[in-house]
C-alpha cells in the first residue's frame, strides 16, 4: 500500500517539472534544442528543421522581416499588413512557411499587431524567457526555423486567455480554408 502511495507521488511529482519545464522557463537555446520536428506544413507534408547562417537569412529576407525575425524586433504598432486582415486563412512563419496561426482564432486586441487566442499547434511554436527592457515576457518563435513571431501575455479572451500578439512581418497569410 505505502509503496503505490509512493508511486503515484513520485508520478505526480515528475509530471509537475515535466509540465514546469514545457512553460516558461527555458531558455532560448532550450527551446530550440528540444524542437525537434518533424513538422507538419500546409498541405499536410512533413517537414524538417530549418537552420540557416545569419548571412544565409540575411541574404533571403526583406530587411524588416530580418529585424524581426532574427533580431528579434518589433514592427510600428498599425503599421504592418495584417493588423486589420479579416479574411479567413491561415496565418505561416515568413521565414520557413510553418503554418503558425488560424484567422479562426484571430480577434481585435486593438493594439496594431494581429492578435490570436491559440496557435494552430502547439508543437508549432516555441515560448522561452525574454527579459529584454527590464520586463520579463514570454517571447513566441517559430518552432522550425527559431524564427522570432512576438509575444504571448495572458490578457486575451475566452477560451484560452491568451494573447498572442505577433508581428505581421513574421507573417505571411494563405487565404482560404482557416484549417491546415
Ligand atoms: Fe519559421
Amino acid at each position: 500500500m505505502h509503496t503505490r502511495y509512493f508511486i503515484c507521488l513520485a508520478l505526480a511529482l515528475f509530471g509537475l517539472m515535466s509540465c514546469n519545464q514545457a512553460q516558461k522557463g527555458v531558455t532560448e537555446q532550450e527551446a530550440l534544442n528540444q524542437a525537434t520536428g518533424p513538422f507538419i506544413g500546409l498541405d499536410g507534408d512533413t517537414l524538417q528543421k530549418v537552420e540557416k547562417t545569419d548571412k544565409e537569412w540575411k541574404a533571403e529576407l526583406s530587411e524588416q522581416a530580418y529585424y524581426v525575425l532574427r533580431q528579434a524586433g518589433t514592427e510600428r504598432a498599425f503599421t504592418g499588413n495584417f493588423w486589420n486582415n479579416k479574411k479567413k486563412g491561415v496565418y505561416i512563419c515568413a521565414g520557413c512557411g510553418l503554418p503558425l496561426f488560424s484567422s479562426a482564432t484571430k480577434f481585435e486586441s486593438g493594439t496594431g499587431w494581429p492578435s490570436f487566442w491559440e496557435p494552430i499547434r502547439k508543437e508549432n511554436i516555441l515560448e522561452v524567457v525574454d527579459k529584454a527592457y527590464g520586463m520579463t515576457r514570454t517571447e513566441v518563435r517559430c518552432a522550425r526555423c527559431g524564427g522570432h513571431q512576438g509575444h504571448v501575455f495572458d490578457d486575451g479572451p475566452k477560451p484560452t486567455g491568451l494573447r498572442y500578439c505577433i508581428n505581421s512581418v513574421a507573417l505571411d497569410f494563405v487565404e482560404g480554408s482557416d484549417k491546415p
